[in-house]
């Protein structure tokens, strides 16, 4: 039931109840009020009379008497006298039943009445002593209880349609004053609360300028500021988040471009031999030493080696490229193949074998350029460590495995990527900060320190997390978790 209504209700029978308490009350002041006037007209009656009757008796004898307080009863339509002895002397009735305190009370020569309940609906008799010489008895006045009977039912009745009109009135007004002053401006304020919980946070609440001051409008005018300050509060967030994902962004760019500037040196070099094939072919058909269809075949030479440049810088070009984030199905065979295809040339010119052990057809979930990104960056970080000649290896394995307690959630079904290499090794004190931006351990001009954080984010970005273990002297392994149902996770970058 609705706050007004409960209230109302309660009220109303409250009202109800006091209402007909106090007409309880009225009831029986009035009755017994109707009995005090009974006794005392009766008391009236008795003692006119009695001074008639005992002055007939004394001057006409008893039969006189008693004949004219028979006749009195002729001009009396709701009593009836009667005379009885009480003595106990000639012609007193059986005095058995008659209540003793009042038989007292008339010996004293005082009044005295009482109820008798039988015949319904009874009879009030009252007595007025009378005293003729030796003798004592009194007047009886009989009066039927059936009118004062009437009279309380009507009374009652009529209390219960005055209570009735009177609570049916006072539900009608308590349910219309509760309704405007309270059920509609909580209506309005949990609408208010329901638009800002789904989001709206521009609504807002008017209530009646005439309500001004009241709990309600005070609680309104709190409702309507709080919506004002989260709404400017989720005004500054949405700012400062863009501002953080673009400097995030510009970030991860930097990071790339400067992996560009460490591929460069390698992709010069993987250009140098192509470009000397094309210029001797072109040499030799341009001096006329290729004849017929050797021109024809210098031209097809150059014109694969042309293609096979283009790839080369096409590749490195797409690596640069700055791109909005975009998530595909993806072959982690194909995106480790790319990865390694322009870190191929830095690895042969330090002998060191780049081992891809990746099977085709395990697919995941994710942005294409950011995981070649991390990829290339983690390969890079381990050719560099490598001083001698060796092998980088590159695996990827289905896992189940729980997240680690930074990451939290679930266990959950991954795509581990290891990349492991033979170089020098991570000392402890140094595994510690390898996560963090800028820390570098290399000189000036090699290492930026933003290759792990930028590729940490990355990883974190996609639900993912990467793990590392490292023995100095002997190598080093940065394993990659990428979900395999692709599930996001916007943590910290
Ligand atoms: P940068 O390579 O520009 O220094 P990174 O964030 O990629 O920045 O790496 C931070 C540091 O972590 C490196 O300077 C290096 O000391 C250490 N590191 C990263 N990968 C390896 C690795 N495979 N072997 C040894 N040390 C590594």
């Amino acid at each position: 039931m609705r706050l007004a209504r409960k209230f109302t209700l309660a009220l109303v029978l409250l009202a109800v109840a006091v209402i007909a308490g106090l007409q309880v009350i009225q009831v029986r002041r009035e009755l017994e009020r109707s009995a005090l006037d009974m006794q005392h007209d009766h008391r009236l009656l008795g003692h006119t009379l009695a001074g008639a009757i005992a002055q007939a008796w004394q001057l006409a004898g008893e039969r006189e008497a008693l004949t004219l307080l028979n006749q009195s009863n002729r001009y009396q339509e709701q009593v009836h006298l009667r005379w009885v002895w009480l003595d106990g002397g000639p012609g007193t009735p059986s005095l058995v039943g008659f209540p003793p305190r009042l038989l007292a009370t008339l010996r004293q020569g005082q009044d005295g009445s009482m109820v008798d309940p039988t015949p319904d609906p009874g009879f009030l008799h009252s007595y007025t002593p009378v005293f003729i010489g030796p003798r004592f008895g009194a007047i009886e006045i009989t009066e039927s209880l059936g009118e004062e009977r009437q009279h309380v039912f009507v009374t009652v009745v009529g209390t219960i349609v005055a209570t009735g009109a009177i609570t049916l009135a006072f539900l009608v007004t308590a349910m219309a004053m509760g309704r405007r002053l309270v059920g509609e401006p909580v209506d309005q304020l949990v609408q208010l609360a329901a638009r800002i919980g789904q989001g709206d946070l521009s609504a807002r609440v008017q209530l009646p300028r005439q309500r001004r001051g009241d709990e309600l409008t005070m609680l309104a005018d709190a409702m309507n500021r709080m919506g004002e300050h989260l709404e400017e509060t989720r005004a500054r967030l949405a700012t400062e988040t863009a501002a953080r994902l673009s400097a995030v962004e510009h970030l991860r760019h930097a990071d790339r471009l400067t992996t560009v500037g460490k591929l460069a040196s390698g992709v010069a070099h993987e250009l140098g031999t192509p470009l000397n094939v094309v210029m001797g072919r072109s040499k030799m058909i341009s001096s006329g030493e290729a004849e017929g269809e050797e021109v024809v075949e210098c031209a097809n030479i150059i014109g694969q080696q042309a293609q096979h440049m283009t790839r080369i810088i096409r590749q490195l070009l797409d690596f640069a490229r700055r791109r909005a984030p975009h998530r595909a199905p993806e072959d982690v065979h194909e995106l480790v193949t790319r990865s390694l295809s322009l870190l191929r040339p830095m690895a042969s010119k330090k002998s060191i074998t780049l081992e891809d052990t990746v099977p085709p057809g395990v697919m995941l979930e994710v942005d294409g350029g950011q995981v070649q990104q991390v990829l290339t960056n983690l390969v890079m970080n381990a050719l560099q460590a490598m001083e001698k000649p060796g092998t980088v290896r590159v695996r990827a394995t289905p896992e189940r495995v729980a997240p680690p307690g930074d990451v939290g959630g679930p266990v959950g079904d991954y795509v581990r990527v290891d990349v492991e290499d033979e170089g020098s090794g991570i000392p402890a004190n140094v595994l510690a900060h390898v996560f963090e931006p800028f820390f570098t351990t290399k000189d000036v001009g090699e290492g930026t320190g933003l290759g792990l954080s930028v590729s940490y984010g990355l990883v974190r970005d996609h639900g993912g997390w990467i793990a590392v273990r490292s023995e100095p002297g002997r190598g080093s392994c940065f394993s990659i978790y990428l979900p395999s149902g692709g599930t996001t996770c916007q943590a910290a970058s």
